[in-house]
């Protein structure tokens, strides 16, 4: 265990001493201590996104740790909204831990029922990766974010983005991304957030390079690295609601603007304009009804201006916060003039089925992460998007908790990568085995018809059989831990998600999970694009012959 300065009751776990009785179990047990050394206040087991939890309460968190120690290899603990319900014999080729976190009946999934149903301690939100025990800090968006910036450079300002402003807001678990991916991108990004303390923890981990006194000097600020052609990321404390208009109101148009606070929650999440912080954790308990009708007033207002912007011609977009929604519901019809980030700019990726694929050092060794980003250069050296990025990551991305490296990789790379890693476990090159997960924001992996799903060719946006489908076909496969997840607070009735993680411990065992379940995995993502009729899916499944099946457009 290493120290944790950013949270000191919470070591960042590692080296070679097992707890369990084998290391799948002991890599679970460590991604399960990880998400809560990175996340936002795991004293209140929230990982991130306002309320996505590890577990559903302490004592529920200390049975799963209990079972990882005790369980055997040919047996599973099951786990339902973040609390441990049973361990099953099972046999040693099944996975170690199924959960499913957070789904409602589709009548009832509502904001209030998943409310309701949180206060009386049934029901826990996973959020995407925080439930599943896949969480890596900020870093698990980052590429996700640059590679927005970059396409929107591509599309709109000759590749570049020196001498551009983004606007955005939110410096929280993913939002904090969103300043370094800025600066990578060669931009000049401003960063709103009402919570200074959040600010600060960015800028402490090298993620933003400064935060202005007053909207004035963040704008001078700005305005010089631009002039200068220079990168740049600048936090201002306040809130997007009211500086987004100031700035609207100031003549000023940014290059781009998006936003990233929790505007998903309106109770444990968003601020409403005119709100401090303590009134607001106060409502939060004594009248939740409040800072909903406020917060919707409030984004209202904010999402109006991202519309002004859009008007003058900024390139505005939704970076995956149900803002438009909440919008829409606050009475701003046109909300959705602005568009989602997936469909804009990702889609044609998650067509190949590339996408946020990641993976962890479980032994606590940066090392272990610098050979494989060597490994990775030498795979895949004709792989711009991935080349690039390693480089990129090795030079400005820190680590949080356990080291990490994310990188958007597609079928066949993926478990091309896994299995050469999982050999290097079993030569001895590494300190200790590393654990390959991605996020639930993935090709065949989420149903979200207002985010990973908005706008599909053949309107299959609401059809959530695609992720179910995946996660039974990862159980078939054989990874260690596979995870259903819905919605929770806002999301509620929104999406639906599977997330997946297979530990490379060298062995031939891990070998065949790694090459059955990341084949599959990406397999169905690009079947998933090919049946909605996508050229570049349809492309794909017949380069790489996925699936039996003839697919036509
Ligand atoms: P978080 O709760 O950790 O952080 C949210 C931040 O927003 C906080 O720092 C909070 O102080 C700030 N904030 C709230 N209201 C504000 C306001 N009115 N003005 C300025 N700042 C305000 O959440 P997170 O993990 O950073 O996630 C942010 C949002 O992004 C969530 O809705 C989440 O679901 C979504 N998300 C999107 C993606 C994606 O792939 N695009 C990935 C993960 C999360």
């Amino acid at each position: 265990m290493a120290e944790n300065p950013r949270h000191p009751g919470f070591p960042i776990p590692g080296g070679p001493v097992l707890r369990a009785k084998s290391w799948r179990a002991e890599g679970l047990l460590r991604l399960l201590e990880n998400v809560l050394a990175v996340g936002e206040a795991p004293e209140k087991l929230i990982v991130y996104a306002a309320l996505g939890k590890a577990a559903r309460n302490w004592p529920a968190h200390a049975g799963i740790v209990k079972s990882l120690t005790e369980i055997e290899e040919d047996e599973t603990l099951i786990v339902q909204s973040g609390k441990p319900v049973g361990i099953l014999k099972t046999h040693a080729g099944a996975p170690m831990v199924i959960m499913a976190n957070c789904n409602i009946v589709g009548q009832w999934a509502k904001a209030e029922v998943f409310y309701d149903l949180e206060r009386k301690g049934l029901i826990c939100w996973g959020g995407l990766t925080a439930g599943a025990w896949q969480y890596i800090g900020s870093q698990g968006v980052i590429q996700g974010t640059y590679e927005i910036f970059m396409r929107i450079a591509a599309r709109r300002f000759g590749g570049s983005l020196a001498g551009r402003f983004i606007l955005t807001a939110g410096l929280g678990g993913m939002g904090g991304a969103q300043p370094l991916a800025g600066r990578m991108a060669g931009a000049a990004i401003l960063c709103v957030d009402v919570d200074e303390d959040r600010a600060r923890m960015r800028r402490e981990i090298g993620f933003l390079d400064e935060i202005a006194p007053d909207l004035d000097a963040a704008l001078a600020l700005i305005d010089a690295a631009r002039t200068e052609g220079r990168a740049l990321s600048v936090g201002l404390i306040g809130n997007a609601a009211e500086i987004y208009p100031e700035i609207a109101a100031r003549g000023i148009v940014p290059d781009i603007v998006t936003d990233q606070t929790s505007a998903h929650d309106l109770v444990w999440g968003y601020v409403p304009a005119g709100y401090d912080l303590p009134r607001v954790r106060r409502l939060r308990e004594q009248n939740p009804e409040e800072l909903i009708e406020a917060g919707r007033a409030s984004i209202a207002r904010h999402v109006a201006a991202m519309l002004d912007f859009q008007a003058k011609g900024a390139e505005v977009f939704d970076n995956g916060n149900l803002i438009r929604t909440q919008a829409k519901q606050g009475g701003i019809e046109n909300a959705f003039d602005i568009p989602i980030f997936t469909e804009a700019y990702l889609r044609p990726l998650f067509c190949r089925a590339i996408g946020p694929f990641r993976w962890m050092a479980l032994s606590g060794e940066a090392s272990d992460i610098a050979k494989i980003d060597d490994l990775v250069l030498e795979m895949f050296p004709e792989n711009a998007i991935v080349t690039n990025w390693i480089r990129l990551a090795r030079a400005h991305v820190p680590f949080e908790g356990l080291p990490a490296r994310i990188a958007w990789l597609g079928h066949g790379e993926r478990t091309a990568l896994a299995r050469a890693v999982n050999r290097m476990v079993a030569a001895g090159e590494l300190a200790g085995p590393i654990a390959f997960s991605r996020d639930h924001l993935d090709a065949g992996a989420m149903a979200h018809p207002n985010i990973m799903t908005e706008g599909m060719r053949d309107g299959s946006d609401a059809i959530a059989d695609w992720p179910l489908i995946d996660a039974m076909t990862l159980c078939a496969s054989g990874a260690d831990l596979v995870a259903v997840h819905s919605g929770g607070g806002g999301y509620a009735g929104y999406m639906t998600s599977a997330g997946v993680t297979v530990i490379a411990d060298g062995t031939g065992a891990a070998d065949g999970r790694l090459n059955r379940a990341l084949t599959n995995d990406t397999a169905l993502g690009v079947i998933r694009y090919a049946d909605a009729g996508y050229p570049e899916a349809l492309d794909e499944a017949r380069q790489k012959a996925i699936g039996h099946v003839k697919l036509t457009a």
